[in-house]
């Protein structure tokens, strides 16, 4: 925002290094707005490794491929939470146009009528705070206090049937070129990602309705973990390469949590990321909507000089924006927090995949938006009538 011109005041609850609960994963398409943010250089200073390949295994299939290029980009960035959010803040802070407050917790919008004019905080030693605006934009992620304190409309939710959990592993080893994992075998999900430090960020999903799980994470969260890969993911890499692994840290969890869509734009607020929506952890889209957020209500604000006569058009095309672009992943994120086995139709399709690079390419298209999920299924329905015909 700032970058178009606008005066920017950033206020965080956190102070920087800080970490978040995430795998916080960036493909092609976030390192390409990243590079026009004019940070990925900075990001890339950090010791955090790209990649290009990913290996999924659907129960027996095993798709093993490279991410297509997009906007220019063909690699992926893991970067911890501790260097990528202290190096955002910092970037944002420089720009011209931008004043940044660390540990200032916002608790209240200020209203004018029905507008919200500004927001009321309160800094770490407990001084209070408030700061007036033409808009107030909510960029706090999934339990949004601006979001809450703006009335913003729930237009969708899905709850979970997973619970998340996650811990960052060395001498973790893969053979071949570095990658991404992702599987999803019976009613057990887990993703792994080579991040910074020579870690790696390793994430465990298992039914919410799981009480024996529950409590074994709750008891002993690194030897539940540790468990639950060697008795859930037998046959695949996973369990050899953890159980050379080594903890860093703690296993941490998150225990249930919706995938929502709310009314993102009102008179004097708007909201972007996780506070917007938020999506499931397993289709791995929450970090680059952030930043496709930032970017949509940018454009859309630009498009108006006088706000104050145009809320409900900008938040009409705002709202449209961001269904375009996020809608058909944001269903997608919805089917894969249900806990419903694979059809046979959808194994059958996991199959082709695995058999057909051309058809990986495209499934590995849908996450980092080098094609959309409609391509994908053009390509897998002619590549099934081919199947027939042959
Ligand atoms: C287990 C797990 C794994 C995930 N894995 C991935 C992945 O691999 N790839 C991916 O793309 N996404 C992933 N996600 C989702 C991703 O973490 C989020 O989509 C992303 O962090 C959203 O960014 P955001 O800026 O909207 O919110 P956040 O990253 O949550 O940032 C919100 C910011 O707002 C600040 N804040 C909060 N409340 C206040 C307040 N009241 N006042 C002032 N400041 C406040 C916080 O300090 C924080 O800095 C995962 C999420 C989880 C839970």
């Amino acid at each position: 925002m700032a970058q178009a011109g606008y005066e920017v005041l950033l206020a965080d609850k956190s102070t920087f290094p800080s970490d978040v609960l995430s795998t916080h994963n960036f493909f092609g398409n976030s390192l390409a707005m990243l590079r026009e943010m004019g940070v990925l250089d900075r990001l890339l200073q950090t010791d955090t490794p790209l990649y290009k390949r990913a290996v999924v295994q659907f129960e027996d299939a095993v798709i093993d491929g490279e991410f297509p290029e997009v906007d220019g980009e063909t690699e992926c960035l893991c970067m911890r939470r501790v260097h990528l959010d202290r190096l955002l803040f910092e970037h944002a802070s420089v720009q011209a146009r931008v004043t940044s407050i660390e540990g200032f917790r916002v608790t209240d919008v200020i209203r004018e009528g029905n507008a919200v004019i500004g927001i009321e905080g309160v800094r770490r030693d407990g001084e209070k705070g408030r700061f007036t605006s033409r808009l107030v934009v909510g960029a706090d992620g999934r339990n949004s206090t601006l979001r809450q304190r703006a009335n913003s409309a729930r237009i969708l939710a899905v709850p979970t049937d997973f619970a998340s959990y996650v811990g960052y592993f060395s001498g973790y080893e893969q053979s071949g070129d570095l990658h991404a994992e992702l599987y999803k075998i019976k009613d057990k999900i887990g993703i792994v990602f080579p991040t910074s430090d020579n870690l790696y960020v390793v994430g465990v999903m298992f039914p919410l309705d799981d009480q024996d799980w529950s409590r074994r994470f709750s008891l002993s969260p690194e030897a539940a973990m540790r468990d639950l890969i060697d008795s859930g993911f037998a046959g695949s890499p996973l369990p050899d390469r953890l159980r050379k692994a080594r903890l860093e840290g703690k296993v941490r969890g998150l225990r249930g949590y919706d995938n929502d869509w709310y009314q993102g734009m009102g008179e004097g607020w708007a909201l972007v990321g996780d506070a917007f929506s938020f999506k499931d952890p397993a289709v791995g889209q929450g970090m680059q909507d952030a930043l496709y957020s930032a970017y949509l209500l940018t454009d859309v604000l630009s498009r108006y000089d006088d706000w104050g006569a145009h809320w409900e058009e900008m938040a009409q095309t705002y709202q449209s924006l961001m269904e375009a672009k996020m809608m058909s992943r944001f269903h997608m994120a919805c089917q894969f927090t249900k806990n419903v086995p694979f059809t046979p139709e959808q194994r059958a399709v996991n199959r082709l995949i695995a058999a057909h690079p051309e058809a990986a390419r495209s499934f590995l298209g849908i996450y980092n938006h080098a094609n959309e999920p409609s391509d994908f299924e053009r390509l897998i329905g002619s590549l099934l009538a081919m199947n027939e015909s042959g």
